[in-house]
């Protein structure tokens, strides 16, 4: 009897010094839905409202070439948990569920003697896994009083989703197993459609005219069919889709011609708000850490799904290959590890994020991971082998946009369309960033078109990704 007793605390011992065993830091992830990297200070929006993920920036790193290779919500989360391409994570479309038993980041650092906890917009269709806590949103869940469903159980939480999401992880993070690491992911629902402004936000660029992008009334003069025959534009199209069952018709005194600007007004102030909200979170968790003494322990990220149109070519939404749609918000704080104020050139994709957290917690990543781990560069090395192009990937069809492939360089990007005229476009990002000129037939560019096919076709084959 007392030898079993024995035997059992030596064994609890064992394994709680086991346990113990990750030298890693503390993680927070922050994972916002749709936050466009152009509204966000750091990024040199001046339009956006984030003081919190500029601090941020200000003390860790800045990432200026991250972006998805898949733009959409539910493939992007797979993607960022998994390291891996779509086609291999089984998740291609926004109908589509991580499969049960998906070796994923948060699983893997629990395993390694981690704590971990989802709070937020989970979106993976499964419950999720490998988690010691998660409170997550059914589905895209509510602006206003939400429903979560907390470790299989659902309750209807009072409050703005925003601010119901950060008081939840602060209560975990107060009541937290102290004797471990954690990792904690803060998945936010804002700014997603249908943009409903939280109480605190509402009063925030009231009266003031927000600024147009200059290509807002874009009209494609050059390009494919594939990207005028959709329905993602700021206007009516836009109002009908998420604004009238809330706010009627747009009013009559407004001229035809104007429609796009009054509605890229209402959208952009209301699509502000709501990321606001997200960057006060970020601000109050930011602020536990370091009433907690966490803060030097702590690597501390901030992203988002994929980018977002605000108003560029008179879009909005994401899908389309275009620098706004796939370019991802990242910033990580890294203390004693990432120097204050770095910004990284190198191109980051969103299957890098689980190589990075497995890697910063010290664990084992599994073989045949698409991404890389982003932590040399974090330490303030350069390696020479990096990547310099990446292969996108799309394959939803719903609002007239279709399957889509490309290839983007560190200088050129070509865009080959699976739907409407299946038309091609190619653009050099150093003369034409905002991508207006279609260089596809364009003969002085035929050479480098070759060589953009090839390499699109050289980093499908390698990643054995279905083509078009
Ligand atoms: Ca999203």
């Amino acid at each position: 009897m007392t030898r079993s007793i024995i035997l059992c605390l030596t064994s609890s011992l064992l394994s709680s010094i086991h346990a113990a065993a990750p030298s890693g830091p503390n993680i927070v992830f922050f994972f916002s839905d749709d936050h466009a990297a152009q509204s966000i200070g750091a990024y040199g929006s001046k339009i956006g409202r984030t003081p919190n993920i500029d601090r941020l920036a200000r003390e860790g790193a800045l990432f200026e070439n991250c972006f998805c290779v898949n733009s959409i919500c539910v493939p992007s989360r797979a993607c960022v948990l998994t390291g891996l391409y779509s086609h291999t994570n089984g998740v291609r479309t926004n109908a589509d569920a991580l499969p049960k038993g998906a070796v994923t980041f948060p699983r893997i650092l629990r395993d390694a003697g981690y704590t971990t906890a989802i709070i937020g917009k989970w979106h993976l269709q499964t419950e999720p896994e490998g988690f010691d806590h998660w409170s997550v949103l059914p589905g895209q869940g509510a602006y206003f009083d939400p429903a979560m469903i907390e470790d299989g159980v659902r309750r209807k939480c009072p409050g703005y989703v925003s601010e119901v999401i950060t008081e939840k992880a602060v209560a975990w993070l107060k009541a937290r197993d102290r004797s471990k690491p954690f990792c904690l992911l803060v998945q936010h629902k804002a700014p997603h459609a249908n943009w409903e402004v939280g109480p605190r936000e509402r009063p925030m660029f009231e009266g003031e005219m927000i600024p147009e992008p200059e290509n807002l009334r874009d009209d494609f003069a050059g390009r494919t069919e594939a990207v005028r025959s959709h329905r993602l534009f700021v206007g009516r199209p836009q109002w009908e889709l998420h604004f009238k069952k809330r706010f009627g018709d747009i009013p009559a005194d407004v001229p035809e011609p104007d429609v796009r600007g009054w509605v890229y007004q209402k959208y952009i102030r209301d699509y502000l708000r709501c990321a606001a909200s997200v960057d006060a979170g970020v601000g109050q968790i930011l602020d536990y850490l370091e009433s907690d003494r966490l803060t030097d322990k702590t690597l501390v990220i901030y992203s988002s799904d994929q980018g977002f149109f605000l108003g560029e070519h008179g879009l909005y939404d994401k899908r389309l290959m275009y620098e706004e749609s796939i370019r991802m918000p990242l910033v990580v704080r890294w203390p004693g590890v990432t120097r204050a104020g770095t910004r990284i050139g190198e191109m980051a994709l969103n299957v890098d994020f689980a190589p990075t957290l497995i890697d910063v917690g010290g664990a084992n990543a599994p073989g045949g991971l698409h991404g890389r781990s982003l932590a040399p560069l974090l330490r303030g090395e350069r390696p020479g082998d990096w990547r310099t192009a990446f292969y996108y990937r799309f394959y939803e069809e719903a609002y007239g946009i279709g399957p889509i492939e490309g290839v983007r360089t560190m200088t050129h990007k070509l865009i080959r369309y699976g739907f409407a005229d299946r038309g091609a476009e190619m653009y050099d990002l150093r003369t034409d960033p905002k991508e207006m000129r279609n260089l596809i037939s364009d003969p002085s560019a035929a050479a480098v078109s070759v060589e953009m096919s090839k390499e699109l076709a050289r980093l499908r084959d390698q990643l054995g990704a279905p083509g078009l």
